[in-house]
Parts: structure tokens; C-alpha cells; sequence
């Protein structure tokens, strides 16, 4: 729809710029009852897996490669409700064995050992990470883990939602275990979720899990039972392949030592629950009906507010998407990814670069010292887009059984692949998303932003269509995600990835004071009655607002190359700029979710990712007259600037 007919009769793009631009969709727009939200983004989504679908149901091509036939057979396995329903849950009858006979701490901690290294998570997890002050080089790191609800807030918050959320969760897990064939469902349910309460009070909060510094805490193999006792670290990491590691990474020292005590200290025989039902909560989409179900009532239905189950299809080709990522995206790219476009973007990120180059060089608040270190970082910045230039190949995996049973074979396949590169040099160009999806990330080790060819499409991408509306749209993404090199973690981590103060102290002094008004301004929202959190989003929060500020210089920039500033539709192509902006974060959630993204996400709330940005934009003031007594009014020298 053109953009003169999307926008509010009534209210004005400089009254609130999100409600102009969306009030019209947002008012006839329903959300279905198997979502639990829509938005530009999501159907965007929503039609990469529909395109996907006739792909992976396409009679195969004489020769196929690997990888599209392993994506296949995935997507097939999930389709195949019959044989999913025949296979039950025998293919689990070995770990649950293996459950039944813990007695003794010595028999728990090979569980986990043995769990861990089939490449789920369980207490802990553990996993390959590139090392933050050697970006050369691979480690492994321990994180937190092993809660059941989104977050260690939901076990101790106030209010009707939390508490509605915790019964839902003991309610699942009572049908969990009665699914299971256990009499006593109800105690077992009452035994894990005090488990639980007692790890989640241990876990760092999401806001403690931005500070990379406070992650950052190697320990020497040799040393680590001093810290870290009761378990036999040498015999863990033997059982997991990596009896050569010298060095973990811990990133919750607090939690680690508490779950360790506990895993100690609470009855043998809660833990055996605990785990039965968290090493079957990843695996019950991929059984039975009645599992599948049950998941759904509690993670789709109580924690995310939708009603119904999306079609089968879809889920499945999430599914791939998530856990096959780059097959997946090799049959998406075949099929729909422009090849001309990338040369577009390309111009586009130079742009964008350009315009950061000249912020940084006139901030006022950064000494020369500081600014040639954050340009050498600028210019050693490495995109990626559309898709990998090579795939990782999956010629070895067997994906020929039932669901559960790829799932399985996956996980283990994943691990034994990471465990094999952790002496390799880092893979500086790896993919850390799907090319399918509609994302795109920035990675402090590698100093590296993705743009996946999922993402590069109209509305936030037209190579044939209006460029402000482009600049507006993919134009911001891609500055939000280069300004990640620069918020308040990305900024902790030099040219080459390293995570090394290069700042003057005055200058990063000067920084923090600048977050922190950015910080407040956020914290001072509230959303559906519950406050949003300035230091979770605060990282986003910077991203946003640098992004949009590159995103217009660097259009500033393309209309003098061009010379073609005329208005289209009646509108300049400023204001076509922030139009079009403001319709990529067009969004509607359901409360359960909103809820959700406000405890765990570091995005703020799609409105606030537009109207609380550009209450800071002085161009957006210039584009459109804003009344002073506008809620999203702030005087010149109120507003806050960073990059
Ligand atoms: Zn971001």
C-alpha cells in the first residue's frame, strides 16, 4: 500500500510518529489465534516459510546437494505424524534408563556429563564460544541454565501474570509426568519447581547477563574444584571429548558453585524428576501429540498468549530454520535471493559507514586519541550478507529416522562438531543465523555484521523501489547493527574483536554519563502497566538511536550524489525516511508475551524503538512539525546524542 494511505486522518507523524504511521493497521488488524503477535517483521517471516514450504515439498532434482536433501529429510520426519506417533517415546527409553539408575553423586554428575554431551543443555550449559580477549581462538564456556519459566524473575515477581504463569508451569509439569505413566505427578511437580526456585534465586538477572566483563572468568582445568567442588571436573570433561581443555570459561562463577551445592546437597531423588522432565522438554514438540500438545499449553499458550497451534508445517520449518541452519538457507537462497541486490546493499553499508565516519570525527565529547581508535574499528568492520560463501556440510549426518530421533542425532552431530573445532582457528565468517531468516546481528569477536537474505526484501529492502523508504528501513537496521560496535558492551571490544579498554578514561567516562541519561529516558516508560527495563534495553536502545542518525546522514549523503530530492506521494524524502521507518517495527503482542519480552528481551517495545528514538532526532523534528506538548517532545538541549 502506498505510504499516503497507510497513515492516521487524525494523528499527525510529529504527534506521535509510531500511531501515524500504524494507527490504521494496528486498529483493523487481529491477531490470529495461533500467533501471539504480527507485524511487518513477522509476516515477512511468515512468508519466507511459506515459500520455503513449496520448496521442501517440491519432488527433489536429479542432483540435489547434500545439505538440501539433509533439510529434507528433516522437514519430512516432522511432517510424519503417523510414525512420530508410532515411534512414541521408545527412542527416550535409553536416557530414561540411564535416569532411573542415578543413586549415588557420582552416577548424577556422569548423567550430566553424558546428557551435555549430546549437546543439550541441563543445569549448566556448555558450549563452544570465542575466546573474548583471544578472538583467535576457540574455548569452551559454562553458562547458567536449568530454569523451566523464560527467566530467574518469573519464580520471584509480583502480580497476577507471574503468578499465573508459575501455576501454569507446575500444571505442566504434573501432566508432564503423568505422561509420562508416574503416579505422584503432583509431588514430582512440586519437587522440581522447588529445585527450580532454588536455582533461579542463584541466577544472574538478564540485565547482570549484559556485562561481558563480569562473564569474562577463566579457570585452569587444574584449579577449577577449588571453586568449584563436588564434581570431578577432569572425568566431566573426559566424558565430553575435551580432555585437553586447560582452560573453561565460566560466565556465572555465583550460580555455578550454588547449582553444584545444590546438586549436592537437595535428595537424589528430586534431582532424578528435575531431569527426566528438563531433558524431555526440548524433545516434546518433536513427539506424540499429547507432548506436543502440552508443550504448546504452556509455552505457546500461558507464556505466550496464543490460543491455537500454528500449522504443523510451519512450525516445522521454524524448526529447521533454528536447529538446520544453513541447509535450510541454501534452499531459500537457490530459490529467492537476488544476486543484483547485494551489490545495493554493499552501496548501502558504504554509506552507512561513511555517515558513521563523519559522526564519529565530529563528536564533541571524544578526544582524537579515542576517535582514531573507534575509526580503526569502523574500518575493519566485516559485513556479511545474503548467505555463507561456503556451507557447512552435513554429508555425515544420518537424518533418515523418526523426528525425535533426528532431533537427537542433530544435537549430537552439533557437539561433536564444535568439540572438533576448538583447536581450529576461529571461522571469522561463520553464521550464527539462518540466511532464511528475517535477522541480522552484530558479533563483537569478529567486529563482523550478517544481514541474512531473508531480511534483505521489501518493506525493508526494494532495490527497484523508493531509496529514502530503503534508508528508512534496511538503511536503520543495518546502522543499528553497525552502532552495536559501539553501545555499551560492543564498545568494550577493539578492532580485532579483543575485549580490551581502548578509550581514554575521560572519553569513556563521557560515554557512560551520555547511556545513562538513555538508560532513564527508557526506564521512565511503562508498557501494558509494567515498567520496561533502561539497562536491559540500554545496549538496543543505543543501536536505535545511532542507527537511525547514520541511516539519514548517510541518505543526506545519497540525495546530494543523486539530486533526486523531490517529494513523491507529498512527501520530502526525509519524511518518506521517517515513515518508512516507523512501519518496520509495526507490532502487535499479546500481553503474555509482552510480558515476556519485557523480563528477558533487550529490545524495548516496538513503539518505543520509534517514537522514544526519535524524541532525540533533531531531523525528525525538522521533517515534521512536533507540537511542544507532544509526549515525545524534548527541548534541543534535552535530547540525548551518543554516536
Ligand atoms: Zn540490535
Amino acid at each position: 500500500m502506498p505510504l499516503q494511505d497507510e497513515i492516521s486522518a487524525t494523528i499527525k507523524p510529529g504527534q506521535d510518529l509510531y500511531r501515524s504511521v500504524n494507527d490504521k493497521w494496528l486498529t483493523a488488524s487481529e491477531i490470529p489465534a495461533n500467533k501471539s503477535r504480527i507485524g511487518v517483521l513477522t509476516s515477512l517471516s511468515d512468508e519466507n516459510v511459506e515459500r520455503l514450504r513449496t520448496l521442501f515439498e517440491r519432488s527433489p532434482a536429479k542432483s540435489e546437494p547434500v545439505n538440501i536433501r539433509r533439510a529434507k529429510s528433516l522437514y519430512a520426519s516432522a511432517m510424519d505424524e503417523a510414525t512420530i506417533e508410532q515411534t512414541g517415546i521408545k527412542p527416550l527409553q535409553t536416557p530414561f534408563d540411564e535416569i532411573n539408575r542415578i543413586e549415588t553423586h557420582e552416577s548424577l554428575f556422569t548423567f550430566l556429563a553424558n546428557w551435555h554431551g549430546r549437546g543439550f543443555g541441563l543445569v549448566w550449559h556448555i558450549g563452544l564460544d570465542v575466546d573474548d580477549k583471544d578472538s583467535a581462538r576457540y574455548v569452551m564456556r559454562i553458562s547458567q541454565s536449568g530454569l523451566g519459566l523464560p527467566d530467574r524473575d518469573y519464580y520471584f515477581n509480583q502480580g497476577q501474570r507471574f503468578e499465573d504463569a508459575r501455576q501454569a508451569y507446575r500444571t505442566y509439569l504434573q501432566g508432564l509426568f503423568e505422561l509420562l505413566g508416574h503416579d505422584n505427578a503432583r509431588t514430582y511437580a512440586k519437587k522440581v519447581y522447588a529445585l527450580e526456585e532454588k536455582l533461579a534465586a542463584a541466577s544472574n538477572t538478564a540485565t547482570e547477563n549484559r556485562d561481558t566483563q563480569a562473564k569474562y572468568n577463566p579457570y585452569q582445568v587444574q584449579a577449577l574444584s577449588q571453586t568449584f567442588p563436588h564434581i570431578d571436573w577432569k572425568r566431566y570433561l573426559k566424558q565430553l571429548g575435551l580432555s585437553d581443555v586447560e582452560t573453561l570459561l565460566v560466565s556465572q562463577p555465583t550460580f555455578i558453585k550454588a547449582a553444584l551445592e545444590l546438586l549436592y546437597s537437595q535428595p537424589i531423588e528430586a534431582w532424578r524428576w528435575y531431569i527426566l522432565s528438563h531433558c524431555v522438554a526440548p524433545l516434546m514438540t518433536s513427539l506424540p501429540q499429547v507432548y506436543d500438545q502440552l508443550s504448546f499449553d504452556f509455552y505457546g499458550r500461558a507464556l505466550s498468549g496464543a490460543t491455537e497451534q500454528e500449522p504443523r508445517y510451519r512450525r516445522s520449518i521454524n524448526r529447521c530454520m533454528s536447529i538446520l541452519p544453513e541447509p535450510t538457507g541454501q534452499l531459500f537462497v537457490e530459490a529467492h535471493f537476488d544476486e543484483a541486490a547485494k551489490e545495493s546493499i554493499y552501496d548501502l553499508v558504504d554509506h552507512i559507514k561513511l555517515a558513521l565516519r563523519g559522526r564519529i570525527q565530529k563528536l564533541d565529547w571524544m578526544s582524537g586519541a579515542t576517535k582514531q581508535r573507534a575509526l580503526e574499528k569502523l574500518d575493519t568492520f566485516l559485513p556479511l550478507l545474503g548467505y555463507p560463501d561456503t556451507w557447512r556440510d552435513y554429508t555425515n549426518l544420518q537424518l533418515d529416522h523418526s523426528y525425535v530421533e533426528n532431533i537427537l542425532a542433530l544435537h549430537a552431530f552439533d557437539w561433536q562438531y564444535d568439540v572438533a573445532r576448538l583447536n581450529q582457528p576461529v571461522d571469522r565468517k561463520e553464521w550464527l543465523m539462518s540466511p532464511a531468516m528475517v535477522n541480522a546481528y552484530y558479533w563483537s569477536s569478529t567486529n563482523g555484521i550478517t544481514f541474512p537474505a531473508g531480511i534483505l526484501q521489501p518493506p525493508l529492502f526494494d532495490a527497484a523501489g523508493d531509496f529514502a523508504a530503503n534508508y528508512g528501513g534496511i538503511g536503520m537496521v543495518i546502522g543499528h547493527e553497525i552502532t552495536h560496535g559501539f553501545d555499551d558492551q560492543g564498545s568494550q571490544f577493539d578492532e580485532k574483536g579483543n575485549m580490551r579498554p581502548w578509550w581514554t578514561t575521560k572519553d569513556r567516562k563521557a560515554f557512560e554519563t551520555k547511556s545513562k541519561l538513555l538508560e532513564e529516558q527508557y526506564s521512565s516508560y511503562e508498557i501494558d502497566g509494567h515498567p520496561v527495563n533502561g539497562a536491559l534495553t540500554l545496549g538496543e536502545n543505543i543501536a536505535d538511536l545511532g542507527g537511525l542518525l547514520i541511516a539519514y546522514d548517510a541518505l543526506q549523503a545519497k540525495l546530494k550524489e543523486s539530486g533526486e530530492t523531490e517529494a513523491i506521494d507529498g512527501f520530502t524524502p526525509e519524511q518518506r525516511f521517517f515513515l518508512s521507518f516507523a512501519r518496520i517495527w509495526r507490532e502487535r503482542r499479546r500481553p503474555e508475551l509482552t510480558l515476556r519480552h519485557l523480563v528477558t528481551d533487550p529490545h524495548a517495545p516496538a513503539m518505543l524503538r520509534v517514537n522514544g528514538v526519535v524524541a532525540n532526532v533533531d531531523a525528525y523534528y525538522d521533517a515534521f512539525p512536533v507540537a511542544q506538548d507532544s509526549p515525545w517532545h524534548k527541548m534541543p538541549d534535552a535530547r540525548v546524542r551518543i554516536w
